[in-house]
């Protein structure tokens, strides 16, 4: 994959229309120099709409990899830190040195780290608001970019790679203006992607030009699952039965499947309502203590 389309984590069309009727992958073939330099070219396209972690289906067997997220509705800090999972540090061999310092007197409590939440604590202002945190993906949720040119492109942007610029043409969802217009009145609006800021920082600029969204999360703030990007809502630092997402890849939401409303994949469909069809099941949310009592009704 190549460096510029791995600022983007995508889902093609193509793929996504697999998923609906799966085929046998075909056999790879020895293929000559100059078709395998074309491919690799095409690859530059090809590779931000190929398969990606979205469409990664995790191992049937392997430990499980997962950070446990702070429990909910505690204070803290706020940007997104870096949740790559490391394996646990190989103890040093023992070698003589001086004596240890002495731990906690008996009985003392030991010391407590302060959790780093991804999004900053409400203000006092805010908590009075007692608004509902509506987390929103990015890619084939909102908007469907691609590095060649498409002509009904709604907007262009322009990324830095390695002293190049590249343009990444953008398609709007159908109503995605509306529907972050309504969204802002009611909800703390929060962008959580899985592409990098590098491209989606941009985009953002465009897209929320009147500043909706509350706090932009990329992929720095997912957690590596199995080989998937996983959007884990109990490090936002929100109540759980307060936080809603709304993605296409149900891998983002694998940890709390009951605070998700799946959305189709949207590629160019200009029919496409899903975005507007939404907005009476999100106020039907806002009149509830937990979202997941209605979510997981709806998933079941
Ligand atoms: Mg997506």
């Amino acid at each position: 994959m190549s460096a510029l389309s791995s600022l983007v984590t995508q889902v093609s069309e193509e793929d996504d229309k697999k998923k609906a009727a799966p085929t046998p992958a075909p056999v790879p073939q020895a293929r000559p120099a100059a078709e395998q330099k074309r491919r690799s070219c095409w690859s530059i396209f090809c590779c931000c709409c190929a398969k990606t972690a979205d469409d990664e289906p995790p191992p049937p067997q392997g430990p499980e990899v997962k950070v446990p997220g702070p429990a909910p509705g505690g204070g803290g800090g706020g940007g997104g830190g870096d949740r790559k999972v490391d394996p646990p540090p190989k103890p040093a061999d023992p070698v003589p040195g001086p004596a240890p310092t002495p731990g906690p007197a008996p009985g003392s409590e030991p010391p407590q780290e302060e959790p780093k939440w991804l999004l900053d604590p409400f203000s006092d202002e805010e908590k009075k608001m007692n608004k509902k945190t509506l987390v929103l993906d990015l890619d084939e949720t909102l908007v469907h970019s691609s590095f060649t040119y498409i002509p009904d492109a709604d907007f262009v942007i322009e990324i830095e790679l390695d002293g190049a610029i590249y343009k990444v043409y953008v398609r709007k969802r159908p109503g995605v203006d509306e529907f972050m217009r309504e969204v802002g009145k009611k909800f703390e609006v929060v962008i959580f992607t899985a592409s990098l800021a590098k491209y989606a920082d941009p985009l953002l600029d465009i897209l929320d030009k009147d500043r909706i969204v509350k706090k932009r999360l990329f992929r720095e703030a997912c957690v590596q699952h199995y080989g998937n990007y996983v959007k884990d809502l109990s490090l936002l630092g929100r109540k759980l039965e307060h936080s809603i997402i709304i993605d296409n890849s149900p891998f983002s939401y694998m940890f709390q499947p009951d605070n998700a409303i799946p959305i189709t994949s949207w590629f160019n469909d200009k029919s496409d309502r899903q975005l507007l069809e939404l907005l009476p099941f999100l106020d039907s949310l806002l009149e509830v203590d937990d979202v997941t009592t209605l979510l997981s009704q709806k998933s079941a």
